[in-house]
């Protein structure tokens, strides 16, 4: 049995992680601030003796012993990072600071939840992990993209000068339940305007591709990805199945068979227009990991927890 830290534990893909985690036996520790994440994502671990559970800010230090610590705690959704971009850099920053500093006093290993961000809006297509990134330093999304900069710079430097044990994982475009419903996330943003029958919004022309993973592969490959041995990363987890913008609004409308219509609202700023990870090195390093869950079967996993929810919750607007 494993003492484990997750941070960021209640948010979307945290209490994924820590369910997971659990269920393989181990002990977690659950670690939020609750910004984005909520109890209700973690309340049916409660009852299980091995998970705690500690309301705490990364930009401060934290002290406790554990053999693994994985850190997940920063805002995700440009909604979010951009509410309060300083916060959004400072958590980052000096959350990777810290629980390095903690990695490094303990000797525990320490995995980064980096993004598919730090390549930016990229010009090389798909991008692999030797791409350095076309980013916008001083742009809205910049808290986000260059504060996971600064946190993969920091977990480099602590392991080449103090031989911390580090794993960075780079995630691309990740959706599945428990995602915020307001977190303005393109997957969660349709499926609730669809099942409400409001309009899907489009920015631009959703000619702007992403590749989607389900949640499961994400947990899987960064549980993989932990318990590797001689191999630090960074490594892309994502699906490298390609669609426009466009292609998923018609995909949730006829998933949920909607009476929505797409409107086109303009372009955030400094939106990527392509993204697409190339996973070889995932598949060579992480046990021929690969994702399981295609974009139209995590789609109605998801569309179905979103219906449930509106059902307890109300409308949202
Ligand atoms: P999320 O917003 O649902 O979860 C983030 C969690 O961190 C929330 O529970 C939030 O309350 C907590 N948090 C935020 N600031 C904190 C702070 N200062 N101290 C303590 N806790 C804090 O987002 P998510 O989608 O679950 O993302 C989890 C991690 O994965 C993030 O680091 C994100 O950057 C990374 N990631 C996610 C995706 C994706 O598509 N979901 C893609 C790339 C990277
Ligand atoms: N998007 C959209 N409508 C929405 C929300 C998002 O067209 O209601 C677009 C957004 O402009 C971007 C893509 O969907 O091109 C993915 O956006 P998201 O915020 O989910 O993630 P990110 O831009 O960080 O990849």
């Amino acid at each position: 049995m494993k003492k484990i830290l997750v941070t960021g534990g209640a948010g979307f893909v945290g209490s994924h992680l820590c369910e997971r985690l659990l269920n393989e036996g181990n002990q977690v520790i659950c670690l939020d601030n609750y910004f984005t994440g909520d109890k209700r994502n973690i309340i049916h671990l409660m009852d299980n003796h091995f998970f705690e559970v500690v309301r705490h800010d990364v930009i401060m230090p934290y002290f406790v012993e554990v053999d693994q610590i994985y850190n997940l705690a920063c805002p995700a959704s440009p909604i979010h990072y951009q509410y309060n971009p300083i916060k959004t850099t400072k958590t980052s920053v000096m959350g990777a600071i810290n629980m390095l500093g903690l990695a490094k006093r303990i000797k525990a290993r320490v995995l980064q939840a980096s993004t598919s961000e730090v390549y930016g809006d990229p010009e090389v297509h798909p991008q692999k992990e030797d791409y350095w990134g076309h980013v916008n330093p001083i742009g809205i999304r910049s808290c986000y993209d260059e504060g996971k900069r600064c946190a993969e710079t920091l977990f480099m430097d602590y392991h080449n000068q103090n031989k911390v044990d580090i794993k960075i994982v780079r995630i691309f475009n990740t959706y599945g339940p428990k995602m915020h419903p307001s977190d303005g996330r393109v997957v969660s943003n349709f499926i609730i305007q669809a099942l409400q029958n409001q309009d899907i919004t489009v920015y631009g022309d959703g000619l702007q591709t992403r590749s989607f993973q389900y949640v499961d592969d994400l947990v899987e490959a960064m549980i993989r990805m932990m318990n590797t041995e001689n191999f630090i990363g960074p490594v892309n987890v994502g699906n490298p199945n390609e669609f426009t913008i466009l292609e998923l609004a018609q995909k949730v409308i006829k998933l949920t068979n909607s009476n929505s219509k797409i409107i086109y609202l303009p372009m955030p700023q400094d939106d990527p227009t392509q993204r697409r990870p190339d996973i070889s090195l995932a598949k060579e390093k992480l046990n021929n990991w690969k994702p399981e869950i295609e974009l139209n079967e995590g789609l109605v996993k998801t569309i179905s927890y979103f219906d449930n929810l509106l059902k307890e919750i109300g409308p949202i607007s």
